[in-house]
């Protein structure tokens, strides 16, 4: 069948008007979030919008038949290319299947389909006093079905856990077209557990259709403390004090000054433009616990050396203080044409080390490197500014880069905290991988996928999943023809 006969069947499914085939409207999916000076960019064949998870898998049937490779897609706010899709596939875009189908408060869950975004699913359940607690910075425009196919964690993910946590089963469409339930209510489904498989498969695995989420009780009482410290040791040191003291705060988060000097300007978040660094600690629970809490992490951050340590107890200043967190990538082309984020993380004893490291590797390749972190998970946003059109910034952009992950993997951190591995990271994987790890997740993989075509190139490592694939049709062949194969 040629383009032309694809898109009529697709159109047949879900309706001319949630098929995009002009180039016009396929500019914006060969992106996503990332740069595409390091993750490769292509234009899909067609984008389809479907409503409801028996068009997904209608698409899916069609596109299987065909051997056309499928890219899920939400948001597209990720920062690992995992959205982008194979130029001669198709996009399967969720953002219409964007309803809250169930909510109940004696069960504390959501259904929802995938589209949701993940500040409007928090937005509808605060007022019945719950609310879901992975809070990605890009929570205003990142849709649940990204978020369980990243894993996204967010600021609050240090007390509340990552969004595997907060996943009690999924609908998927798998990459054969059929449609299948994973995990449910209540915890503890017997048999593999497959929901745990799915969250953080990046759209390799299937496509998730409704999710069952957790929601969490509104805390009794918040409060939001700004520590402002002279330079990033010192705030780093607070945030190894406060972890070792016992205290486990709702989110721990570290700006350093060149962040400061981004987002308070553009955003004025009541943070000091001379502090080398600043913490936001936010606690959360009983009223009298949180002021007892606050008061021992003051004193902590006074001890390690803070010039300033203030309460925002009120809505208002609590708001101004995390938008100025989370507004912090947008701020950063005051600074800079073009920034390269990465998202790296290590154990947190190793956060002082890792943060002068930054500052070699910055000097090393004359990059100015300004870093935001979700402190108290050990991750690291650590930012390069560069300019693409100076000769020479994108390969030093690159090379600082490989240097950042190798110290990370070296001191026992990982490839990345939260944004996945896609095509960004992908021939980074056999730094923490052996052959052997690889091939028993390329197994899995294959359980699923054997033909390969459901966003292929992420993840393995170049020509991984080619070899697995191959092996498995030769061994699908030997057992047609009743050969034994080995
Ligand atoms: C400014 C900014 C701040 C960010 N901050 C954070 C942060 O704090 N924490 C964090 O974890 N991430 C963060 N991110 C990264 C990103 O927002 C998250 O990874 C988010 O979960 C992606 O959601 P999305 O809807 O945009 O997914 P997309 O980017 O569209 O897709 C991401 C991946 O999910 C797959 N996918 C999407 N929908 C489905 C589905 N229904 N079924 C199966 N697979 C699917 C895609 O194939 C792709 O592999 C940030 C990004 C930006 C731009």
């Amino acid at each position: 069948m040629n383009r032309a006969g694809l898109i009529d069947r697709l159109i047949a499914i879900c309706g001319a008007d949630a098929v995009f085939h002009e180039a016009s409207d396929l500019l914006v999916y060969e992106y996503d979030g990332s740069v595409d000076d390091v993750v490769e960019t292509a234009r899909p064949i067609a984008v389809t919008l479907p409503s409801t998870t028996e068009q997904v898998a209608e698409i899916v049937k069609v596109a299987r038949a065909l051997g056309v490779p499928v890219t899920p897609r939400g948001a597209g706010t990720g920062l690992s290319g995992g959205a982008v899709a194979h130029d001669s596939g198709i996009v399967i875009a969720l953002t219409k299947m964007d309803r809250v189908l169930e909510i109940s408060r004696e069960d504390r869950t959501a259904l929802v389909e995938p589209g949701v975004i993940n500040l409007e699913l928090s937005e509808t359940t605060i007022p019945l006093g719950m609310f879901f607690a992975p809070d990605p910075s890009s929570q205003r425009a990142c849709t649940i079905g990204g978020n369980v196919a990243e894993n996204s964690g967010g600021p609050h993910c240090l007390k509340y856990g990552v969004t595997t946590n907060h996943v009690l089963g999924l609908e998927v469409v798998l990459p054969d077209g059929r449609i299948a339930w994973v995990g449910g209510q209540p915890a503890g489904a017997p048999g593999y557990d497959l929901t745990a498989a799915i969250v953080g498969s990046e759209g390799m695995l299937g496509i998730v259709t409704k999710a069952l989420v957790r929601l969490t009780p509104n805390p009794e009482s918040v409060m939001v403390q700004l520590a402002a410290f002279p330079d990033m040791g010192s705030a780093s040191q607070a945030v190894s004090s406060i972890i070792a003291a016992g205290i486990l705060p709702a989110s721990l988060e570290m700006m350093d000054n060149l962040c400061i000097q981004a987002v308070e300007p553009a955003f004025h978040a009541g943070y000091p433009m001379d502090a080398g660094a600043v913490l936001l600690v936010e606690i959360d629970g009983l009223r009298e616990s949180v002021l007892e809490t606050g008061a021992e992490i003051e004193a902590i951050c006074l001890t390690c050396g803070a010039t300033e340590v203030r309460e925002a107890l009120e809505q208002g200043e609590r708001d101004r203080l995390w938008k100025g967190r989370k507004m912090v990538l947008a701020a950063m082309g005051r600074l800079s044409p073009n920034y390269y984020l990465h998202d790296t993380v290590v154990p947190r004893s190793k956060l002082p080390e890792t943060v002068a490291r930054m500052d070699e590797i910055s000097r090393d390749f004359k990059l100015e490197i300004a870093n935001v972190f979700h402190a108290g998970d050990g991750n690291l946003h650590p930012l390069m500014l560069f300019d693409r059109r100076k000769p020479g910034d994108v390969e030093r952009v690159l090379e600082a880069g490989k240097a950042i992950i190798e110290h990370c993997v070296a001191v026992g951190g990982s490839l990345s905290g939260e944004h996945g591995i896609g095509t960004e990271k992908r021939d980074y994987m056999t730094l923490v991988y052996t052959a052997d790890d690889l091939a028993a997740m390329a197994g899995l993989k294959n359980a699923f996928d054997p033909v390969g075509d459901f966003n292929p190139g992420k993840i393995f490592p170049s020509g991984y999943m080619c070899g697995e694939v191959r092996a498995l049709r030769m061994q699908a062949l030997a057992q047609k023809h009743g050969i034994h194969a080995f």
